[in-house]
């Protein structure tokens, strides 16, 4: 399989795809452009070896072109990291979009315009009146598949090879992220993010030191359910906390006073709770509490037994001894995942859990622990503490990630080895 290390960029036109999807706040500055900074040293690299590139991605949800969603909002941003001028097409179907990138000299930048500003990028038709029936719907579908096609091709056309760098949306089969791929068979490979991840969750899943422990904190077991059933298959231990452990502890008859539950969710905690003892996984969850008379930074807190907490309050964080009982078991590990927060992190009443585990893992990880964060609120967590740099690796994947764990092929992951 061809990589960015030893493919020959002399003289080529890489179209890469990276995920510059950042947050602008009102003057259309960056507020936080961790995503651009990821993608730098792929997007270096194929110049230091004489190529030329054509940079493409999506920037939020707009419905069509719009100002507000233009990529040109991040051209300095990008022009300062890479140490290079940018060019810019400001329609990436556009005629200059073809030109400028039929005209590319090695060592140039093309930046394209947002892809979403085409419906063609996602493949899903757009504006269609609610009320449209089934067969329009189809219609609607199979005319949108054309265009797609034609999409998909014209991007090609600008390029002589591929890389798909963005990790964050390899989960969707869309133009630029899957389907453009095969028009680059010997062609094609992945970018330096894409690659970090994918090695870094195998660690985890396909070729783990052991012992394993995964720590899966967050609001609610529903949208957890098959990761951990999937960790199941890979790990020792699991320490599960945030607010989804008091379904486990209401299904096993506790009381939760007015804890985050999901009752829909009570037979399948249960049926959770069987599966691991099958599979010999050892469950961390029972322990003390902290608890607030309100969901707020203002309540009164005591600490409370899980399983016996009054009406009227809440489980809102790990307590200090649940966290020391924890830490035995991380700091016996050899590979640990976290996904998830152990309490309401966003107020700083109830943070210390979250934070106690982020500094652990920087710790064990200063040991020879391989330690992968992924999840979106975990990140944010050991990012704000200072700690992205102090654990094995961050998964900004988001979504991707939670698939690509849950052992499902990504597209953008599929394209490429196809
Ligand atoms: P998730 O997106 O499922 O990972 O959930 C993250 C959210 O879980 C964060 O906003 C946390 O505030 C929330 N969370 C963590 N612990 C609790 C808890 N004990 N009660 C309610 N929400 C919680």
């Amino acid at each position: 399989m061809q990589s960015i290390d030893n493919y020959n960029f002399t003289g080529k036109r890489a179209i890469v795809r990276v995920d510059f999807n950042v947050p602008l706040n009102e003057s259309f500055q960056i507020t936080d452009d961790t995503r651009i900074r990821a993608a730098i040293p792929t997007l270096k690299k194929v110049l230091e070896k004489g190529g030329s590139l054509i940079v493409m991605s999506h920037l939020g949800r707009p419905k069509g072109p719009t100002g507000k969603y233009s990529l040109k909002h991040i051209i300095p941003a990008i022009e300062e990291k890479l140490g290079v001028k940018v060019k810019f097409a400001p329609d990436c179907m556009g005629e200059e979009a073809a030109q400028l990138s039929a005209t590319l000299k090695p060592g140039e930048v093309l930046l394209l315009e947002n892809l979403r500003f085409y419906a063609e990028e996602e493949g899903k038709p757009r504006g269609l009146a609610e009320d449209v029936s089934d067969e329009e719907k189809k219609v609607a579908k199979a005319a949108m598949k054309e265009l797609q096609k034609e999409f998909t091709k014209k991007l090609a056309s600008y390029a002589d090879c591929y890389i798909n760098d963005a990790f964050g949306t390899a989960h969707r089969a869309h133009a630029s992220t899957a389907l453009i791929a095969k028009y680059f068979p010997n062609d094609k490979m992945f970018g330096y993010v894409m690659e970090g991840e994918i090695v870094a969750i195998d660690k985890v899943l396909k070729s783990p030191v052991h012992p394993v422990t995964a720590i899966i904190g967050g609001a609610k077991v529903s949208s957890k359910i098959s990761i951990i059933e999937k960790l199941f298959d890979v790990c020792d231990n699991m320490i599960i906390g945030g607010g989804m452990v008091f379904t486990f502890i209401k299904a096993q008859g506790g009381k939760i006073g007015n804890s985050l539950c999901e009752d829909d969710q009570m037979e399948l905690a249960l049926s959770i709770l069987a599966k691991a003892a099958a599979k010999g996984v050892k469950l961390y969850y029972s322990g003390e509490v902290v608890c607030a008379d309100a969901f707020s930074n203002d309540a009164n807190t005591k600490i409370c037994q899980d399983n016996a907490i009054p009406d009227g309050w809440l489980g809102m964080d790990a307590a200090p001894s649940t966290l020391k009982e924890w830490e035995g078991v991380l700091r016996a590990s050899k590979t640990v995942l976290w996904n998830g927060p152990v309490g309401v992190f966003e107020m700083e009443k109830f943070a210390n859990g979250t934070k106690t585990i982020a500094t652990l893992l920087a710790d064990i990880t200063s040991t020879g622990v391989f330690t992968l964060v992924g999840g979106g609120d975990s990140v944010a967590a050991v990012t704000q503490m200072g700690f992205a740099n102090k654990v094995s690796y961050v998964s900004t994947g988001g979504g991707a990630m939670l698939e690509y764990l849950e052992g499902i092929e990504l597209p953008g992951i599929a394209a490429i080895r196809a």
